[in-house]
């Protein structure tokens, strides 16, 4: 067997630099970077399976693969502001995506699904903004408390929707530490590898030291969500050092 010629890593820098090179001394601008490295907000996931389509009280809406339900900007700023104090937000924006309306095949015949996307779901929560969901001193999510909020979200969605909650067969629900316990790399729940502030993007990602994916270690290149061009599925960071290497 050939030995291989250089390793590419996509995982988050803890994982990178605390685990999978934990025997190797760090350099100090690595340490450094590390230390001041932060995670953006948690996201949580519901998932609903349904009997029939939604009946949205505004019938358009039954066409849009993916639309918000928050009360405007404001009501993002005021929910995105509650997470960021480690708040469950009182009204959450929902992003709520519509798969079967754009493609029935997604669901049997008839029937339907949801996909939800709650974007400010703290990491560790502190409290609730509502002050109706009880939390851990500890500040982890318990099944509990993802019920509980689950359950506000149901309700918002319900209120623009006739009959939603008799037109369900099943739910199920991810918190930020359900999400983290199925993939180590979201970690609190962060969907993106890393708050994206302007500070630790684009060329500053994941260190102001980084430069080209590469690492300490010779032939050892880091890319993925954490790293320059940033998260999301369209691969550039593995692109760009494709070009580079190619
Ligand atoms: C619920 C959700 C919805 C999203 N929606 C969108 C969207 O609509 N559009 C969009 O553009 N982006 C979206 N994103 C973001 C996008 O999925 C990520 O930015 C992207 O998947 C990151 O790719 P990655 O390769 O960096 O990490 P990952 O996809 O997390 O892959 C890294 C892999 O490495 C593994 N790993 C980590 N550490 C180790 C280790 N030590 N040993 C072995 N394996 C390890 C992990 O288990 C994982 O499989 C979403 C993310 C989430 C969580």
């Amino acid at each position: 067997m050939n030995a291989a010629q250089g390793v590419i890593c996509s995982v988050a820098p803890g994982q990178l630099y605390q685990r999978l090179l934990k025997d190797r001394p760090l350099p100090e601008d690595v340490s450094t970077g590390l230390a001041r490295f932060r995670y953006a907000k948690g996201d949580m996931q519901m998932h609903y399976a349904l009997k029939a389509p939604p009946r949205w009280k505004s019938p358009e809406l039954g066409k849009v693969t993916l639309l918000h339900l928050t009360p405007g900007l404001d009501g993002v700023s005021r929910a995105s502001n509650e997470c960021e104090r480690g708040l469950l937000p009182a009204v959450p924006t929902i992003c709520v995506g519509q798969p079967t309306a754009l493609d029935p095949s997604r669901a049997p015949e008839g029937k339907a699904i949801l996909w939800l996307q709650l974007p400010e779901a703290p990491r560790v929560i502190k409290g609730d903004a509502a002050n109706e969901i009880a939390v851990p001193a500890d500040g982890k999510w318990t099944d509990a408390v993802r019920e509980a909020y689950a359950d506000r979200i149901e309700a918002i969605l319900a209120s623009h929707i006739d009959g939603f909650r008799d037109n369900v067969i099943a739910r199920r629900a991810y918190s930020p530490a359900d999400l983290e316990a199925m993939n180590v790399n979201l970690v609190g729940g962060d969907p993106y590898g890393g708050f994206c502030g302007l500070d630790q993007f684009f060329l500053w990602r994941p260190f102001k030291s980084s430069v080209n994916h590469k690492t300490h270690v010779p032939d050892l290149y880091h890319i993925g969500a954490s790293t320059h061009p940033g998260p999301g599925l369209g691969g550039g960071s593995g692109f760009l050092l494709a070009q580079s290497l190619g």
